[in-house]
């Protein structure tokens, strides 16, 4: 985004303005954290500020401030068409496709609104007039606070906006381990814990909130766990059937991909994770180093994401999915050994 850009948004945002903000399908603390930390610093110059998400959350989120204030998409749709057809600006906030967004696509995309996207994702389309995209970056958190702090606006980030970036910061960067963790990245965060955000109260909030049910569906995720020495790869697979055992909630999977990349020598790791109700298997990849996840689950499961983090889908059963996946290996076996 250039200095003109800015210039023109600030001359935007100077009258009242009707604001939607999106963040992506299955929100995750980022989503969730730069959107409610955007919602906060446009409230402040009381343009009328809707954050609709597209479907429902995890649990673990349902403390940041203002959450509540959230419309999802797929619980009231009218009123979100009504809302998404009266914007005079719409930002899109941790996606770079809207094809991320599932049923609010066709609505989002015939809006008249000026879109605005802040995302770090890889591949970006190209359907906002302004846009502010960084693979870089840790986090759209950090990027949302560049972006305040481009409009010359600093000074204005508060309590309520430095928790929900903090948020968003500490989730996508693995409490600030993965590589996309820069010495800005932690200058950003210091600034926000000396504008109110209380670490370790937020850390709480999302760590250590677990309840007794996932945390035995993480001791069945472990000893599903397979390795495979020969392409320094770990999965796990979980069953819908061991998702009803042990309860599951939306969220409850989160962050269980990252066990397989813990052992040792391991540099790809994956979870499948069947889904009967939509009739698909979830995938999350994760990497460490050059090779890149993205392009993996961009040419065989239908998704993308980054290098090192990606999501996607299958419609083949959960065995078959596996049995795919395990087919494809071999023709990475070299990159796989390389790193
Ligand atoms: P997760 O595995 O935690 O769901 O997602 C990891 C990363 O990949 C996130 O940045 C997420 O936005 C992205 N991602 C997850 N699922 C999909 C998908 O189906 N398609 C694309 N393009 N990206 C995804
Ligand atoms: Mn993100």
């Amino acid at each position: 985004m250039t200095n003109e850009d800015y210039s023109s948004i600030k001359q935007l945002l100077s009258s009242k303005k009707n604001i939607v903000i999106v963040p992506h399908k299955n929100p995750d603390g980022d989503a969730i954290g730069s959107s409610l930390g955007l919602y906060h610093y446009l409230k402040k110059y009381n343009h009328e500020v809707t954050v609709i998400a597209p479907n429902d959350y995890p649990d673990f989120l349902k403390w940041m401030p203002s959450e509540t204030s959230i419309l999802k998409y797929e619980l009231q749709q009218e009123d979100c068409d009504t809302v998404i057809n009266q914007a005079d600006i719409i930002f899109t906030l941790d996606f770079n496709a809207l094809n991320r967004i599932g049923d609010m696509e066709t609505p989002i995309q015939s809006a008249t609104g000026i879109k605005i996207m802040i995302d770090h994702h890889q591949q970006p389309d190209d359907y906002a007039l302004y846009m502010y995209s960084d693979v870089s970056m840790s986090s759209t958190c950090e990027m949302v606070y560049n972006f305040i702090c481009n409009l010359g606006d600093e000074n204005s980030i508060d309590q309520d906006i430095s928790t929900c970036l903090y948020t968003g910061i500490m989730t996508d960067t693995g409490s600030f381990r993965f590589p996309s963790t820069t010495s800005t990245t932690h200058k950003v965060i210091a600034n926000l814990i000396e504008k109110g955000a209380n670490n370790a109260q937020i850390h709480n909030n999302i760590y250590d909130t677990n309840t007794y049910s996932r945390l035995q569906l993480l001791g069945c995720a472990l000893s599903n766990l397979k390795v495979l020495p020969e392409y320094r790869t770990a999965y796990i697979s979980l069953s819908q059937q061991e998702l009803n055992t042990f309860n599951f909630k939306k969220g409850d999977t989160e962050g269980f991909v990252n066990y397989g990349l813990s052992l040792e020598g391991i540099v790809f790791a994956v979870i499948f994770i069947e889904n009967e109700q939509e009739n698909i298997v979830k995938v999350s990849l994760r990497s460490k180093g050059a090779f890149s996840v993205n392009e993996f689950s961009r040419a065989h499961f239908n998704g993308g994401g980054h290098t090192n983090a990606a999501g996607g889908k299958s419609d083949l059963g959960l065995k078959e999915t596996i049995e795919k996946f395990i087919s494809i290996l071999p023709s990475y076996k070299e990159v796989l050994n390389h790193e």
